[in-house]
């Protein structure tokens, strides 16, 4: 099904002369503050179009007419130097750092979830269209893809008290439906890191989690959140809550 409907919008969209591919329409590209760059070339490596090159110093060289704008350099950057002018590791951190997290006294976790703008915040959506009914604790926030994911926001999450963090993106591996090819599988490559950050924060693994989904599996979604939360309750509440 979904597949027919990529069908029709193709058609749709090249009889007005556009292309169909996620944020064809945005002009921005990234931005690289290359001062604090340390040439780790994380960047080249995991850009899915081969938009960045290198001089021969191995500083990046972003070519905009083949970037996608999805993100990834973004996520995989550890200095944390790569930005857009309206999506960065900053706003997103200042979007989890305003999530309001109840006190361990009030007895409900507080779950965030970083949803891929392209079938997973759709599902949601979808879900609320059906009236589906889930686990009220739970607070959204979409993402480009899932692959700019930058790890420092698991780090701002958790130590500021919220209970778990679910990773809602597009398939993976063989049959992947990503919409920039490997940005599903980048960051599961990077939830392997997570772990370091939950083993300095003293917290359990269980409390981050990575679901793959399509927009036409939107049914799934209670469950998902559903069976989150109950493993969240079973761990208690995150000790850095109050801090
Ligand atoms: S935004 Fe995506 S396509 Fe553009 S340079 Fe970064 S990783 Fe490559
Ligand atoms: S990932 Fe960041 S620090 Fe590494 S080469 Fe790219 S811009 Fe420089």
């Amino acid at each position: 099904m979904g597949a027919a409907l990529k069908a029709i919008q193709c058609v749709e969209m090249v009889s007005v002369g556009k292309a169909v591919h996620p944020r064809a329409g945005d002009q921005s590209y990234p931005e690289f503050f290359m001062q604090r760059c340390t040439q780790c070339k994380r960047c080249t490596e995991e850009c899915p179009f081969g938009a960045i090159n290198e001089d021969e110093k191995a500083n990046p060289l972003p070519n905009p007419t083949r970037c996608r704008r999805c993100g990834v350099c973004m996520g995989a950057c550890p200095e944390r130097i790569i930005s857009f002018k309206n999506y960065s590791v900053g706003m997103i951190g200042n979007m989890i750092k305003s999530i309001n997290v109840p006190d361990e006294y009030d007895e409900k976790p507080r779950i965030l979830v970083l949803a891929c703008e392209n079938d997973a915040y759709p599902a949601i959506d979808m879900a609320g269209i059906e009236r589906l009914s889930y686990n009220p604790w739970v607070r959204f926030l979409p993402v480009r893809c899932l692959g700019s994911m930058n790890l420092v926001w698991m780090a701002d999450a958790l130590s500021k008290g919220i209970d778990g963090i679910l990773l809602l993106g597009c398939r993976h591996g063989k049959d992947y439906q990503c919409h920039f090819i490997k940005g599903s599988e980048l960051a599961d490559i990077r939830m392997s890191k997570i772990k370091e950050t939950l083993d300095r924060l003293v917290l359990e693994s269980d409390r981050v989690r990575l679901e793959q989904i399509a927009i036409t599996d939107y049914s799934r979604i209670p469950e998902i959140l559903d069976s989150f939360a109950e493993k969240l309750n079973s761990l208690g509440p995150n000790p850095y809550k109050g801090y």
